[in-house]
């Protein structure tokens, strides 16, 4: 076992800390009080080889590995998790087209999204269909060269800010057959539809909201993978985009711990600083080894979609169950932890509790996890 990163993750790490230090930081108050979409950090991640780390080279991305993507949302969350979850939600739209598109599509759209010039967004969930993935009801009928989308989509990050939308439409209604496929919808076809904006818990720099399908016509060409193997393409995506989730988790929690770490050792109380009470202590310790187990299952993670391994899926439910628990627990800690304090936007830890509240859902739920989990441990 060797627990060491590459140079090239390394570098990734301290990179991404430098930039998410040096252009988003100074931000976070003025994006918590409503501010626009970011567009100018999605520029620059852009710039930088973020917004297409993983995606080869030869479609324009930065040809790094899967760790390096982990790495970089764990570094963006530790600074500011809304700005992780634009680029999740993008890796997301950009991975089913690595994963199913064909050498043409990938070529026209990974080098775009990877310069941060076109942003994706990855359209599955409807009002009635959440977890339960193959239960949508947006159909795609053939008409000629085209398809036909009509349906709505739900709680969609990148909502309005998307260039590209990767849309998931029932192509087979027939009862026992209901087959999925994936269309990439170009933000501006006719029949797409903002429907609203999400009022949201926390990052409201990230948008989220409906988008409604009216008569969307879509040329064939613009279908991903054969049709009708939508969810196994969905699902193969998924299990990678967990990852980036968890990594989120992590991000959250390191940056609420280390927060208040730096404030129990200065704060004064029957005397001395919190941090001498050895009631503090255990929470501190009890913190430290989640975090820890919680950074090496993700890692570990990681690694296994690198190196493809069939066991990921397993191994990425239970990190990322692990570590949306994890940073719940610890963020909510925290705010105990700064006692009145913690309850006020003055400290960044009652944020970071309200943001990690989403990875717990996101990505698939924590219950779907242990699904998953259970799956795997029975077959
Ligand atoms: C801010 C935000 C951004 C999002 N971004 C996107 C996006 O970009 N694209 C996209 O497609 N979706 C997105 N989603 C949707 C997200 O993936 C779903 O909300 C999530 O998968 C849960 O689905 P649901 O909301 O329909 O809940 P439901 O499926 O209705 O679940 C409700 C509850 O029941 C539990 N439950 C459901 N089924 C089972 C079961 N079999 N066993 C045990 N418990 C179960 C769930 O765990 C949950 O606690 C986003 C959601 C949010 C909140």
């Amino acid at each position: 076992l060797d627990f060491r990163f590459t140079s090239e993750q390394a570098l990734m790490r301290t990179t991404v800390r430098e930039f998410a230090q040096r252009e988003v930081a100074p931000n976070i108050d003025q994006y918590e009080e409503g501010a626009a979409f970011p567009a100018d950090i999605v520029q620059k991640m852009g710039e930088l080889g973020l917004m297409g780390i993983w995606v080869p080279a030869e479609y324009g991305g930065s040809g790094g590995d899967n760790m390096s993507w982990v790495t970089c949302l764990e570094e963006l969350a530790r600074v500011y998790s809304p700005v992780g979850s634009i680029l999740l939600a993008h890796s997301h739209a950009a991975r089913v087209m690595l994963y199913a598109g064909t050498d043409d599509q990938k070529r026209e759209h990974l080098g775009p999204m990877s310069r941060g010039e076109a942003l994706g967004a990855f359209a599955l969930t409807e009002p009635q269909a959440g977890s339960d993935a193959a239960g949508i009801q947006t159909s795609a009928r053939k008409d000629g060269d085209h398809y036909v989308l009509n349906g709505e989509k739900c709680f969609i990050s990148n909502w309005g800010v998307a260039a590209l939308y990767v849309i998931a439409a029932v192509t087979d209604p027939r009862p026992g057959e209901r087959r999925i496929s994936f269309f990439i919808v170009r933000d501006g076809t006719p029949g797409l539809h903002l429907g609203v904006r999400d009022r949201k818990m926390a990052l409201p720099i990230a948008p989220t909201g409906n988008l409604i399908l009216d008569d969307c016509h879509v040329p064939s060409q613009d279908m991903l993978g054969v049709e009708g193997e939508g969810l196994r393409i969905a699902l193969a995506a998924l299990t990678q985009e967990r990852c980036g989730n968890a990594a989120l988790s992590l991000g959250n929690a390191e940056a609420a711990y280390e927060y208040t770490l730096g404030y129990l050792k200065n704060r004064i109380a029957f005397g001395q600083p919190l941090a001498a009470f050895q009631g503090i202590q255990w929470m501190l310790a009890d913190m430290a080894i989640q975090l820890e187990a919680a950074r090496l299952l993700v890692y570990e993670a990681a690694w296994l979609v690198d190196e493809h391994e069939a066991t990921a899926a397993k191994q990425i439910a239970i990190a990322k169950t692990f570590a949306n628990e994890a940073a719940m627990r610890i963020t909510t800690d925290c705010v105990q932890l700064l006692g009145g304090h913690g309850y006020m936007k003055d400290h960044p830890v009652e944020r970071l509790m309200r943001e990690a509240k989403l990875w717990a859902i996101g990505g698939g739920t924590t219950q779907v996890q242990r699904n998953i989990i259970g799956h795997y441990i029975l077959r």
